[in-house]
Formats: C-alpha cells, structure tokens, sequence
C-alpha cells in the first residue's frame, strides 16, 4: 500500500453495474473515507487522492461495481 494518492492504478464505479444501495457497503469498508456520494441514489465515486490503494473495496462490494484500471508502463515511467 502507498500514500494516498499515490497509484498505479485508478478506481472507479461502473455505472451500469452499480446497484446504487442505500448503503454503500464498499464505502463503509473504506477506512480512507474516499468514496463520495452527492445522493443516496447516486453511483458513489472514488476520490482517488484519498485512496490509500488497499484494493478492499474492490471485493467487498457484492456486485462487482468498484473496477480497477491500471496505468500501462509507459505512464507509470512517464509519472516518475
Ligand atoms: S459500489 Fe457496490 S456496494 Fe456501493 S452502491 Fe454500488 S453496488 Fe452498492
Ligand atoms: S482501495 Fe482502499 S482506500 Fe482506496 S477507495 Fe478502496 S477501500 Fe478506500
């Protein structure tokens, strides 16, 4: 795990995937409250500068709706 912010990857919400739960079982379990909800029917989003890259709520959401998007080699060499 790296500091907040601080990546290979990027997470975000499939839209069409999302279930839209009341309560956002995937951003419970973020200890970095980086999940982001306007509306309690919205999709969340992912504030990646708050991410502390764990991956949790990658398998806690029981749909499958969090998705992770790695940075290929070339921008990661490109980022420094
Ligand atoms: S991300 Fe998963 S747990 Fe959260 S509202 Fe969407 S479907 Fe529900
Ligand atoms: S990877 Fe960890 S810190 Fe980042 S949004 Fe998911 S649960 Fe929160």
């Amino acid at each position: 795990m790296s500091a907040a912010g601080n990546h290979p990857f990027k997470l975000t919400i499939d839209d069409d995937t999302c279930r839209h739960c009341r309560r956002c079982m995937a951003g419970d379990a973020c200890r970095a409250n980086a999940f982001v909800r306007f509306e309690y029917d919205d999709s969340p989003f992912i504030d990646m500068s708050r991410c502390w890259g764990c991956l949790i709520c990658t398998s806690v959401c029981p749909f499958g709706a969090v998705r992770r998007e790695d940075y290929g080699a070339e921008a990661r060499t490109f980022a420094g």
